[in-house]
């Protein structure tokens, strides 16, 4: 069926019921005056009547605006188009709820045909203006790929060819996800992009900054991309995508971050022999120490704690943006874990004066959990609560079974909160608040690594809190149960996961 025809069905089915509906909405007023009032007739009749007029006015209204705003789309596009400087507003197809279709293709029919009129107006033959075009794309020293209705590459020109470091042959025909294996560092990929020009627009634009490339499954080529739809074109071109390389500015930054990553790797082993000699100094000879002393034990040890959890971040963050991080989840009890947890931070939490409690669910379920790399992340959490809590002393860890039938666990402290405005942007690489940034060392990184690990053991994290209030960060985990069910009985080998700062492309490889 043509989308006019789906158009007028959809149309005919709306005015039927317009028709209709306002009838019989008066007639059962009548009834239900008559039989359950003692009403004249005549006044039942009025009441009806006039109910029924407001129908009416109510359909005719609604009616109106859906079939004319197909209209108006189209009158829109070309208002966009025209050459006058009237700065209308491309048509937005989200709004259309009846003949959407049918306003796109005809959107599109209309871009292309000025678009052709123009190359007539340059005094050329359409095959002669399709030359130069061709020639000028050719000749384009960006790489440029035209991409048909299915994703399938129609043209790339010389220089994506040699981007790729392939043969036209080898890319002229073949679907996109299989010759670009892309890779973004948000959701908003070249992927869901599409999916949203499929379902919702004529044309679009888009562009980004940032993304990976990865040939032969080694080499990776970092660059920007912008990308233009257009849907239904008639020249079956409806995606063009443009590659700007810019591996000498990306890998600069590259080299600067391996270079901090090298050089915090180095602080590793003489911090972890420090506080092996701090803990030896406490066993052997903490008692005969004075009280002065061992404050100055205690200050230590934090210290180096602090330390280490800072190298320990900042090292797993850098695995993180090379999809090095591999989490091996095991069987674990939950409770256990995080009285563990809770016990390596108890000095720390005690020099800030604060008291860190542990409420678990009775009959909990096993956990699916990396053990080193959930100890970052509720480490990360209760750390947090310590530094951002103010004058409050008590931190609350709550675990427990959530309607999901996933463990939750939740770290509540009585602090400052965080202001509504940020929320969003806790769990983005560097975010710091600006309240907090001159008054608390941090790094940033806490909550990014926090969401990665989380999401590669398969749960998520959320955040509640309230200005002067206190915040609460919660998270899931997947039962050992559901894990070792999904991987039909292979968990015992341990389930292999792989957390990643980088968004793959192609749903198929999505984790
Ligand atoms: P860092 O603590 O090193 O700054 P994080 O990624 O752990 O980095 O946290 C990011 C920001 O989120 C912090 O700078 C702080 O502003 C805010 N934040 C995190 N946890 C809390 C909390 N419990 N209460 C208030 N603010 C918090």
């Amino acid at each position: 069926m043509n989308h006019f025809s789906s158009f007028r069905n959809k149309i005919s089915i709306y005015l039927l019921t317009a028709m209709v509906t306002p009838g019989v909405i008066g007639v059962c007023v009548y009834m239900v005056l008559e039989h359950l009032t003692d009403l004249q007739p005549v006044v039942s009749l009025v009441v009806a009547g006039t109910v029924y007029a407001i129908a009416i006015v109510a359909a005719h209204s609604v009616l109106l605006d859906t079939s004319l705003r197909p209209l108006e789309m189209i009158w829109q596009a070309v208002w966009h188009i025209s050459p006058e400087k009237n700065n209308a507003p491309a048509p937005k197809l989200k709004e259309i709820n009846v003949g959407r279709e049918l306003v796109a293709s005809t959107v599109s029919q209309i871009y292309d045909f000025v678009s052709s009129n123009k190359n007539a107006a340059g005094g050329q033959t359409n095959s002669e203006a399709l030359d130069q075009r061709n020639e000028f794309i050719e000749s384009l020293p960006v790489s440029v790929f035209i991409l048909d209705k299915d994703w399938n590459i129609k043209t790339a020109n010389k220089s994506a060819v040699s981007y790729l470091d392939t043969e036209p042959q080898k890319v002229v025909g073949r679907n996109v996800n299989d010759i670009l294996h892309l890779s973004f560092s948000s959701e908003d990929t070249l992927d869901s992009w599409l999916e949203d020009c499929v379902e919702n627009k004529a044309t679009d634009s888009h562009t980004w900054e940032h993304a990976k490339l990865t040939i032969d499954g080694k080499k990776v080529k970092q660059f920007d991309m912008a990308a233009s739809y257009s849907k239904d074109n008639v020249s079956g071109n409806e995606v063009v995508l443009v590659i700007f390389d810019r591996e000498n500015i990306y890998s600069v930054a590259d080299q600067a971050s391996s270079y901090v990553t090298l050089a915090v790797h180095e602080l590793r082993t003489p911090l972890t022999m420090l506080r092996g000699y701090i803990e030896l100094f406490e066993d052997e000879i903490g008692e005969q120490l004075d009280d002065e002393h061992k404050e100055f034990m205690r200050k230590m040890s934090v210290s180096a704690q602090n330390l280490s959890a800072f190298v320990n971040n900042i090292l797993n963050v850098a695995k993180l943006d090379e999809n090095e991080l591999v989490l091996n989840l095991h069987e674990a009890d939950w409770g256990q874990s995080l009285t563990e947890v809770i016990e390596s931070l108890s000095l720390r939490a005690e020099v800030k004066g604060k008291h860190i409690s542990l409420e678990t669910e009775p009959g909990m379920p096993a956990a699916g959990i990396d053990q080193i790399s959930m100890h970052e992340v509720v480490t990360n959490l209760i750390d947090n609560a310590i530094k951002y809590s103010g004058q409050s002393s008590e931190i609350v860890v709550r675990a427990g079974l959530n309607s999901d039938g996933d463990i939750e666990t939740t770290v509540q402290d009585q602090g400052n909160g965080i202001p509504e405005s940020v929320i969003g942007e806790l769990f983005t690489k560097f975010y710091r608040s600006h309240r907090s940034k001159n008054a608390v060392p941090g790094s940033g990184l806490g909550l990014y690594l926090v969401k990665s690990i989380v999401a590669a053991h398969g749960g998520n994290v959320w955040v509640k809190s309230k200005e002067g209030q206190g915040s609460t960060f919660g998270f899931t985990l997947q039962p050992y149960a559901k894990i070792n069910e999904e991987s039909k009985g292979k968990a015992n080998e341990g389930i292999e996961r792989q957390a990643g700062g980088w968004i793959k492309n192609h749903s198929l490889y999505r984790r």
